[in-house]
């Protein structure tokens, strides 16, 4: 199964090898009609969710030669024993909601969707698990849990679409990381179809294992350059029986984080969600969704408690009290899921309206160890000064998880500072201890970063695990490592 040795280094295929004779064997394989070769839906997959109007060099966007849009196990190893034959590059690819050009087929070859391979196969409330197949939507999973009082709390802001698969794959996040930790928390086994074709299960189904060492976290975050997911097992919890809303003004956004430290250390209450938002990120906002916001307002924080009936009170008071002693000036507590979700709907519009304020925006998704959120926010309105240009934050300030936007517009000039700003920041967040994605992953976008956060050896060692599983280069090529 495995031929790979150790060796120094990645060597992705740079193009594909796709001619006749593998065409013909994917035909032979799947069915000519599995095999799409049309180029209009070829286009639709030439690109993901990252090219949402941010700065994409040209190389962020690619076409496949194929599309193939899996409905087994069976099949994925039968298209991936083609690639591993004709060595052809394979790009497994979810709901394409990536943020950082994941799926994108950079060198050609054969994308792998698997979002036909959606059934939820088992629930088990007694065992606290469930097993689903990659293409599973979050919501829908999270949807059909709730029926059994059961949560899956790893909930990205994409869960509307995107699908289980991509979350293991890059290890999402969202709102209840604090809280419930991300998506690795709860993965307890995975079945990955690997770069040769054969099929390995890692884990257990129960809670617990220490047989071995432990593969699903390899997989886990493996942003698809490691073998496909077929089958997911997770562990769920108990529903919480409450949730509730609250949102704080500010005049400064240090207070803002200050309120937010006083919530955890302080009054000893970790929300389930803990979101800051700064003043740039307000302006584009306003007026949205009825909810007024005051206009003295520089930053607020939008909360959610949950838990049992009889605590949630007791938490939400705590949590009001922390937010007034740290100069919030105005509260409100949603009265009813209506007003609750009126407030989230304001918070989800951030992203799209921050296209307002220039033109365009580069999303970054740094995470600092919480002591530094106020030394980095000040860093980031400093760089954005320096270079004037808007730098919006808002996000995950519960776990250091800061969503900086740089703003600009459509010239040249502003494109390069862009670039110039991001090292920049990124140099910072690693100085203090940082790294530079906390959820989005690593993918094309990051890839000439990883080196300023990890060491030459640690790097050395991800790619000879790469080329020991991944001999050929064929599994996600162009990701991660350049
Ligand atoms: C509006 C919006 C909000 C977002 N909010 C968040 C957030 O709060 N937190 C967060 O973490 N992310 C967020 N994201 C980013 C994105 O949604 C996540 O990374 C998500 O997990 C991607 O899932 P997907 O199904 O779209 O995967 P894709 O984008 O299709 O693929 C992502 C990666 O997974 C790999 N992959 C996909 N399926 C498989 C499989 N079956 N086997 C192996 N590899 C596979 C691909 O090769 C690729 O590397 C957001 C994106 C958008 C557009």
């Amino acid at each position: 199964m495995f031929r790979g040795i150790l060796s120094k280094g990645v060597q992705p295929s740079k193009e594909s090898k796709m001619n006749a004779d593998a065409l013909d064997a994917l035909y032979k394989a799947l069915g000519k009609e599995k095999v799409i070769t049309n180029i209009e839906d070829r286009i639709c997959y030439s690109h993901d969710a990252t090219s949402m109007g941010v700065a994409l060099p040209p190389r962020q966007k690619a076409i496949a030669d194929v599309v193939i849009k899996a409905s087994s196990t069976e099949e994925v190893s039968a298209v991936i024993k083609v690639a591993d034959k004709y060595t052809i590059p394979v790009y497994p690819c979810g709901a394409r909601s990536g943020l950082s050009g994941g799926s994108v087929p950079l060198y050609g070859g054969i994308v792998l969707d698997t979002t036909r391979m959606n059934r939820i196969l088992e629930i088990n409330p007694q065992d606290l698990m469930a097993t689903v197949e990659p293409g599973v939507v979050n919501k829908r999973f999270q949807d059909e849990v709730a029926k059994y009082k059961l949560y899956y709390p790893p909930f990205p802001g994409s869960a509307e679409f995107s699908t289980l698969g991509g979350n293991v794959a890059e290890c999402s996040g969202g709102m209840a990381g604090l809280k419930y930790g991300v998506t690795r928390d709860y993965v307890l086994s995975l079945e990955v179809v690997l770069p040769d074709g054969s099929v390995i299960n890692t884990g257990r189904r129960t809670l617990r294992s220490v047989a071995g060492y432990d593969l699903t976290r390899l997989f886990v975050g493996s942003e698809g350059t490691l073998g496909v997911f077929t089958k997911i097992t997770v562990k769920l919890i108990p529903l919480p029986e409450k949730v509730e809303t609250l949102l704080a003004y500010f005049k400064d956004p240090e207070e803002a984080a200050d309120a937010a430290d006083a919530i955890i250390l302080g009054q000893r209450v970790i929300p389930k969600t803990l979101e800051f938002v700064d003043s740039i990120c307000i302006n584009s906002i306003r007026g949205y969704g009825g909810v007024e916001i005051p206009q003295k307002a520089k930053a607020f924080l939008l909360i959610d408690v949950d838990g049992k009936e009889s605590e949630v009170g007791k938490d939400l008071a705590a949590v009001e009290r922390a937010c007034k002693e740290n100069g919030a000036f105005e509260i409100i507590v949603a009265k009813t899921a209506k007003e609750s979700e009126a407030l989230w709907a304001v918070r989800k519009s951030i992203s799209p309206a921050l296209f307002k304020v220039a033109g365009r925006k580069l999303n970054e998704d740094i995470c600092v160890p919480r002591s530094k959120i106020k030394e980095i926010l000040r860093e980031l309105y400093s760089i954005g000064e320096r270079y004037s240009l808007a730098t919006a934050c808002f996000g995950h300030i519960g776990d250091g998880n800061v969503h900086v936007n740089f703003l600009y517009g459509f010239e040249e000039e502003d494109e390069k500072k862009v670039g110039e700003m991001v090292r920049h920041m990124l140099k910072k967040v690693v100085s203090v201890g940082g790294t530079i994605t906390g959820e989005h992953g690593v993918g094309i976008a990051k890839a000439e970063f990883l080196p300023l956060e990890v060491p030459p050896q640690e790097l050395q060692f991800m790619k000879s695990l790469k080329n020991f599983l991944d001999p050929k280069g064929i599994m996600n090529p162009g990701k991660i490592f350049i």
